[in-house]
């Protein structure tokens, strides 16, 4: 059976079809069906923006439909800047100004107070049916100085628990393995396999 990944994001296109091998779903991107318009993430959750993105989608196509909404909670800032991730700076996607703002914002942290993680959830709707969201986290660490060419956003900057690497020095399959979207979309993964019975 057909389902849609509500995303534009090829690398996650990617990583839930790959996920989805031999389940009998196949996976949609954006791409691959009729546009409809697409409201802006306002919700104060990640699970609600998830969810609002994939219901929208269910709407407009009569899909099942995936969402993911995540980002950056980083301890010392009380979980900032969480759902504001994207756009931390003031300017939606500028990964550069958002990583050297949150640098500077923890600029006197001391090492051990730099926790953060990278959180995700992913939400199905089923049209006329189900809804689920599920959550993925990612625990690591906040350095001080950006290292590694892999990835978008804050990887730079962000060292997974039991690293020594940046999540941009990791192959984006040693990524995969352990993020936050590889997580959630492993934990969503059941509920595509029933819907695909
Ligand atoms: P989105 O959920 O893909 O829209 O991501 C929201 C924002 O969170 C991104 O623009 C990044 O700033 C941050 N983010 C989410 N996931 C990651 C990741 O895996 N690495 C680095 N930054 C991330």
């Amino acid at each position: 059976m057909k389902i849609l990944l509500a995303t534009r994001n090829a690398a996650k296109l990617v990583e839930l079809r790959r996920l989805a091998e031999g389940s009998g779903v196949e996976v949609l991107g954006l791409a691959d069906v009729p546009e409809f318009p697409e409201a802006p993430e306002t919700g104060a959750t990640f699970a609600e923006n998830a969810l609002a993105k994939a219901r929208d989608a269910a709407t407009a196509t009569g899909l099942p439909s995936v969402a993911d909404d995540s980002g950056l909670a980083v301890d010392a800032l009380n979980g900032m800047p969480g759902v504001l991730s994207a756009r931390w700076s003031g300017r939606h996607g500028d990964d550069l100004a958002n990583l050297n703002l949150l640098l500077g914002q923890v600029g006197d942290v001391p090492d051990e107070r730099r926790g953060a993680a990278f959180v995700c959830a992913a939400a199905l709707v089923v049209p006329g049916g189900a809804e689920e969201v599920v959550h993925g986290e990612w625990r690591g660490r906040i350095v001080r100085a950006p290292r590694g060419t892999n990835g978008f956003g804050y990887d730079p900057i962000f060292v997974p628990e039991g690293e020594q690497r940046t999540a941009a020095e990791l192959s984006p399959e040693e990524k995969d393995a352990d993020s936050h979207r590889g997580r959630a979309f492993r934990a969503l993964l059941p509920h595509l396999e029933a819907l695909s019975g």
